[in-house]
C-alpha cells in the first residue's frame, strides 16, 4: 500500500521592511524554496483600507494603528506555500511575534535574524487552517484550493 501525505496550504507574507532589503528578500525567497513548494507568488501594495480588513482582529490594541500604516507603507510579497505541515512550518521558521524576545530565544529565525521592531517583523503566516483559507483568499482571490490540490497531490506519492 502506498502511503499519500495530504498537502497543507498556508499564507506566508514578506512585509515591507523585508521587501525593502533585496538581500533580506533574496534570503527569505532561498529558504522558502528550500522548504515549501511554492503554489503562487505576488508582488502588491495595499491601501490603507486593505490593511485595516486584514487586520481586524487586532482593531483597538495598542499597536493597531502603527501596524496598520507599516503593512499599507510599501510592497509586500505573497506566496501560497504548500508541505504536509505548511502552516506550522512556516510558523516555526517565522519565529515568535516580538523580534527582541525572537532575537534572544530563537535567533536562527526569520524573525529573529532579520525583524527590525516587533511591528516591522519580516514576516506573516496564517495561524490555523481556517486562517490560511480566508487570508489566501484575500490575497489570492481568484485561486480554486481544491482545484490545486486535486491536481498537485498525487505528485507526493
Ligand atoms: P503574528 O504575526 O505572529 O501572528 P499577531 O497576529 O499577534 O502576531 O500580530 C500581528 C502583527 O501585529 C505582528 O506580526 C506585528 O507586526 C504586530 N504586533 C503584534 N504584537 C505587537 C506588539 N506588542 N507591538 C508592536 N507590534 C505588534
Ligand atoms: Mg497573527
Amino acid at each position: 500500500m502506498r502511503c499519500v501525505k495530504a498537502l497543507q496550504l498556508t499564507l506566508a507574507v514578506v512585509k515591507p521592511d523585508a521587501v525593502a532589503h533585496p538581500l533580506v528578500l533574496e534570503a527569505l525567497h532561498q529558504k522558502i524554496l528550500k522548504n515549501f513548494i511554492i503554489v503562487r507568488k505576488k508582488d502588491l501594495m495595499w491601501r490603507t483600507e486593505d490593511s485595516e480588513r486584514f487586520y481586524a482582529e487586532h482593531a483597538g490594541r495598542f499597536f493597531y494603528q502603527r501596524l496598520v500604516e507599516f503593512m499599507a507603507s510599501g510592497p509586500m510579497r505573497a506566496y501560497i506555500l504548500a508541505r504536509e505541515d505548511a502552516i506550522t512550518h512556516w510558523r516555526g521558521m517565522m519565529g515568535p511575534t516580538k523580534v527582541f524576545r525572537a532575537r534572544y530565544t530563537s535567533p536562527d529565525t526569520l524573525r529573529g535574524q532579520y525583524g527590525l521592531t516587533d511591528t516591522r517583523n519580516t514576516t506573516h503566516g496564517s495561524d490555523s487552517v481556517d486562517s490560511a483559507k480566508r487570508e489566501i483568499s484575500f490575497f489570492f482571490p481568484e485561486f480554486n484550493a481544491d482545484e490545486w490540490m486535486s491536481r498537485e497531490e498525487p505528485r507526493l506519492r
